[in-house]
């Protein structure tokens, strides 16, 4: 009779001892008795002996062999233990639900390989060659580069030929991107130019398509894994190489539950597998700028764009002077300035597609009374509420709360109801005023709702038929429309006044990536970005396309202020429908933090969240910085350690989220 140590799905520090009388080795899963309920744990280990007296026992060992090998479990313990959260949902996070609900580990349908695949009918640049061949002279220890190129230098070429390389000694080689729905081009990509099985691991497959495809990455038949960040546990025997593209993107950060950053765990299990990192962008991030600046990580450029294609032509409209019509015909208003409306005609002529970011859906962002000025509010949360016209709906974008707008104002009973703002919506409607003979095509999540939709949206842009696209960010990643001559950027300017300390940062890694989206082929694109603050710094930068530049100068800022990527943070959150119930934990675990006593750790608060109250809920922070960071997370362990002694009042959620991004 061993006993067992098991990790159980539950957001408890600890792990629980279990009797069993089978044959059973580490990783695999059991059935267990957890209160008065059946679970799915992991083993963890085996042993003799237990601190426990009265052990139950395991009902079900459900798998002969491990369900998670050595590699991976070392990975999770790591991830536990530097994220402060509970082993049994870091397990979780890293599972197919059919495992976790306890189903059988078999392949439904094994992927078939590829029939014939393409070889590309082009040589490598010299920048593309130094960059593969400092790549694969590392194949076989861990070391990261930055292969940082400008949208369609051919970066994407790059991964194809280095991953092709390791596909012939027999590796496997993990492929993270930010949103694989939103980019089916580069799964189409990957499986039309590699020999090998390529499974994509994302939120838009089924149970059983999920199960198969961490199945095949975990017995070496898939040779890449494409996947978004959770993409980052599956378990690959042979893994040979990582790749992770678009690496400044926000979404490899999870926001829920397990919040883990699957960016900087790449760092982590590469070296833990003692192999070569790829971080690709045409924008990156502070924090891996600073990596190259301290010689973590090797940078590698590629200058010029593959092929013909060059850089757009970058200009500014100042919307203080275009606000209102400024002579000649054009009407004018708000959201579109007489410029823009005649530089669309002109591409519009030629036949070309122009695309135009706005970054909100919706009709309209305020739904106001011009006599008292009575705005609609959502009940729930510390919010406007957003006009919707097709549906007639005022809907709250943080709680998804609806409702029918009033005819008068509840407030003054005047019949002075209107709306102030533009949305994707309006915007729509507006341009199809100006442009009654084009097609519209707007892109956002009320349009892509269906499964379909995003794909049925694409293949009419891909067409090349003249069109006008109206998107939000969504538009923003890895699309390649040959024949789109111009963007415009329509609201920069919330960007330029929001208090977040990253918001500049993001802002010009947008405005870049959205730059990258006109003229792919060989005539030249124009990007027309409208704002207020034409004499904003970030503009200079922009329009000459001189990122590198403009994140040179933010780090100095975050250096002199000692913000991240120079000191590392923490955030525990409290939040709670009773609003001095949230505040009084978050006040009582600052207490506890100053008890234990950290000089080099800072904290400050609990300061309600920027928006106070969601769905009800009213939201606390209380912040901790440090630029040591052992010291932060000695810190945090401590923390845990003594959490039993403050009693969070009941209906008090909270949790900590260690390098936050918001
Ligand atoms: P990125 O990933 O940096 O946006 P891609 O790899 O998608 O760039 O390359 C942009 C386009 O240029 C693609 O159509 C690609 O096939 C093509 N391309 C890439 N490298 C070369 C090259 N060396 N010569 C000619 N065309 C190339
Ligand atoms: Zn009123
Ligand atoms: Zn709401």
């Amino acid at each position: 009779m061993a006993i067992i140590e098991v990790a159980i799905p539950v957001p408890l520090h600890k792990t629980f001892d279990y009797q069993c009388n089978q044959k059973v080795v580490v990783g695999v899963r059991v059935k267990v008795p957890f209160t008065r309920k059946k679970v799915v744990g992991i083993v963890l280990t085996i042993k003799d002996k237990s601190n426990f007296k009265q052990l139950k026992s395991v009902e079900e060992v459900l798998d002969d062999k491990p369900i998670l090998d050595k590699p991976i479990l070392d990975f999770l313990f790591w991830s536990t233990k530097y994220y402060h959260h509970p082993i049994g949902e870091v397990i979780s996070a890293a599972l197919p639900k059919n495992l976790r609900l306890g189903k059988e580990a078999v392949i439904k349908k094994m992927a078939d390989l590829p029939d014939k695949i393409q070889e590309p009918d082009f040589a490598t640049t010299d920048e593309q060659n130094i960059a593969i061949e400092k790549i694969l002279k590392s194949t076989h220890e861990y070391r990261g580069f930055l292969l940082h190129g400008i949208t369609g230098s051919g970066k994407t070429e790059v991964y194809l030929r280095i991953t092709q390389t390791m596909l012939d000694e027999g590796k496997q080689v993990l492929v993270l991107v930010p949103e694989i729905g939103l980019t089916p081009q580069m799964i189409t990509r990957f499986e039309s130019r590699l020999n090998t099985r390529i499974v994509a691991i994302h939120s838009q497959l089924n149970e059983t398509q999920k199960l198969d495809a961490y199945l095949m990455a975990k017995n070496g038949k898939a040779g890449v894994v494409l996947g978004t960040r959770s993409a980052i546990f599956a378990p690959m025997p042979n893994l040979g190489l990582i790749i992770i593209d678009e690496e400044h993107d926000g979404s490899f950060k999870q926001q829920s539950s397990f919040r883990y950053s699957a960016r900087d765990l790449c760092f982590i299990r590469a070296k833990q597998a003692n192999i070569p990192l790829v971080l690709g962008t045409a924008t990156p991030s502070l924090e891996t700028l600073k990596n190259v600046i301290d010689k973590k990580i090797t940078h590698l450029t590629l200058t010029k764009r593959a092929g013909d294609a060059v850089l757009p032509k970058v200009s500014l409209i100042d919307m203080q002077s275009n606000f209102t019509p400024q002579g000649g015909t054009e009407k004018s208003d708000n959201a579109l300035s007489a410029v823009l409306i005649e530089k669309m005609r002109h591409y519009l002529a030629q036949e070309k597609q122009v695309m135009l970011f706005i970054n909100r859906r919706g009709y309209a962002p305020v739904y106001f009374c011009k006599e008292c000025g009575w705005k609609a509010q959502c009940t729930h949360c510390d919010s406007g509420m957003i006009y919707h016209r097709h549906i007639n709906r005022l809907k709250c974008h943080h709680c998804g709360d609806e409702k029918m707008p009033a005819h008068t104002c509840p407030d003054c009973h005047q019949p002075s109801l209107e709306v102030f703002g533009y949305g994707t919506e309006r915007l729509e409607e507006t341009l199809s005023s100006y442009f009654s003979d084009v097609p519209i095509i707007r892109i956002d999540r009320d349009t892509t709702r269906r499964k379909k939709a995003f794909a049925e949206h694409l293949k009419q842009i891909n067409s090349g038929k003249p069109c006008i696209i109206v998107g939000t960010q969504m538009l923003a990643k890895g699309h390649d429309f040959s024949n789109l001559a111009m963007v415009g950027v329509l609201d920069t300017d919330a960007g330029l006044l929001s208090l977040d300390f990253r918001a500049t940062e993001h802002l010009a890694q947008l405005l870049i990536q959205v730059s990258g989206r006109a003229g792919r082929n060989a005539e030249q694109g124009e990007v027309v970005i409208q704002t207020r603050y034409p004499n904003h710094p970030i503009f200079n930068y922009v329009l000459s396309s001189r990122y590198i530049q403009f994140a040179t100068e933010l780090l100095k800022q975050r250096r002199s202020a000692k913000m991240p990527p120079f000191s590392h943070q923490a955030l525990l959150c409290a939040n709670a429908k009773n609003k001095q119930n949230a505040e009084d934990f978050l006040k009582k675990a600052g207490a506890l933090l100053k008890n234990i006593q950290m000089d080099s750790v800072e904290t400050w608060g609990p300061v309600a969240n920027v928006i106070e109250k969601k769905s009800d809920y009213y939201y606390f922070n209380l912040y901790l910085q440090s630029t040591d960071r052992s010291a932060l997370h000695q810190m945090l362990a401590t923390f845990h350690q003594h959490i039993n002694t403050i009693k969070p009042k009941s209906g008090v959620r909270w949790y900590l989220d260690v390098d936050p991004i918001e």
